[in-house]
Order: structure tokens, then sequence, then C-alpha cells
């Protein structure tokens, strides 16, 4: 028997702005989530075949001694060479896809979420039906990315700065989740699970 796919939440935000924090309250409403970054990271697992791709093409220098991805080096051979970045978005992009969709095809709830952190800033497409924003203003954003990480001011305003600017983002989204306090934070999200929840019947 066939069966409809899920509707496919893309969350999204800013640094710091709150995605794992609203990831975890979907998943107490029994909602799944992917995260597109760990399953960046499950694609170069030792033994994988992105990491043997990987090896082929830089070599044994981005492997640590215990066979693990050294990510460091590969960050540094592909910074400033735009062709080198491009080869590995062109050796490992196709895997996540394929690692997303794999994962998709197994869950079976009306929907799912999607965290990609860098969804607006990312090059290529995922299947995401809506797009949903955490937002919140960027002084509160540096507040607490300071907090949590550890960071001068000037730290995180610089990570900000390479990120997509809170207009934008907005202007991407279907659905936007303010993060000012957790008390709402809790209930809009329990309000947006009812609202997928009817556009997926
Ligand atoms: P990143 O972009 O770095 O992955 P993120 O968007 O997933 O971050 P979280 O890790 O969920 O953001 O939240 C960032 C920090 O802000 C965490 O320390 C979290 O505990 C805190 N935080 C999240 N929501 C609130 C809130 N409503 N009030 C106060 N602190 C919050």
């Amino acid at each position: 028997m066939s069966r409809s796919s899920p509707l496919c939440i893309g969350l999204t935000g800013g640094i710091g702005s709150g995605k794992s924090t609203v990831a975890q309250i979907f998943e107490q409403h029994g909602v799944p989530v992917i995260d597109a970054d760990r399953v960046a990271r499950q694609v170069v697992e030792p033994h994988s075949e992105g990491l043997s791709a990987l090896t082929e093409h830089f070599g044994q220098s981005v492997l640590q001694p215990d066979g693990k991805l050294d990510r460091t080096t590969l960050r540094q051979r592909i910074f400033s060479d735009p062709g080198e970045r491009a080869a590995v978005e062109a050796i490992l992009h196709p895997k996540i896809h394929a690692e997303i969709e794999r994962q998709i095809a197994k869950i079976d709830t009306p929907y799912l979420i999607l965290m990609i952190p860098l969804l607006l800033e990312s090059q290529s497409s995922y299947p995401t039906t809506r797009i949903l924003v955490v937002d919140l203003p960027p002084s509160q954003q540096i507040e607490r990315v300071m907090k949590r990480d550890n960071l001068t001011k000037e730290e995180a305003q610089a990570i900000l700065d390479a990120q997509v600017n809170r207009e934008e983002r907005l202007q991407a989204a279907d659905d936007v989740i303010t993060n000012i306090d957790q008390e709402t934070l809790a209930h809009q999200v329990e309000q947006l699970h009812h609202t997928y929840l009817a556009l997926a019947e």
C-alpha cells in the first residue's frame, strides 16, 4: 500500500536563535527531527563512502591518525579555494541529500522537522514544503551565543555577520517563532504543531 510522504518543515534560524530548543519541543509532541548537520557528519564517518571519496580527492592528509576526518585540514584546503570547495560539495551534497531522503522515507508521522541551520545560506535545495524560522533580535542572539559558547561580543558578532541577515531570513519564512522567552515558546510550538497536522491532512 502506498502512503503519501510526510510534510517536511525546514527549521532554520541564525546562530543561537534557538533551533535546537524548538526542535526539542517538537520532539516532545512526537514529531521526528532530522538534523542536517548531523547527517553531514554521518556521511563522512570512518569507512563511509563519503570519507573514501574525500581521501581519493585530497589524499590521506585529510585523515586523523584514528581514521576520522580531519576537519581542520579539510577546512584549510578549501579555504580561499572555490574550486576545492566546489569539489567537496560535489562529493558530499548528493550523499547528504540521499541520506536525508532515506531517513524521511522511514518516517510515518504526518509531518517531520528537517533542521537546517544554514538553509538560506546554502546553494543546495532541500525537500522542504515550508520554512519555519526561529527569530529574535540580533542583540539577544549575541548575548545567548556569548554565554553558551563563551565568546567575546566581537566573535559572536562576526559569526552573525557571516550569515544571512534577519530581514532576508524573515522574508523566506512561511512561519516564524519568536524566541523571546521559554513560556511563549512552548505555546507557539504547540500552535504550529496543530497547524502542521491540519496541513498534512
Ligand atoms: P546554533 O545555531 O548554535 O546551533 P541554536 O539555534 O540551535 O544554536 P539553541 O542552542 O537552541 O540555539 O539556543 C542557544 C542558547 O540560547 C542556548 O544556550 C539555549 O539554552 C538558550 N536559549 C534558547 N531559547 C531561550 C529562551 N527562550 N530564553 C533564554 N535562553 C534561551
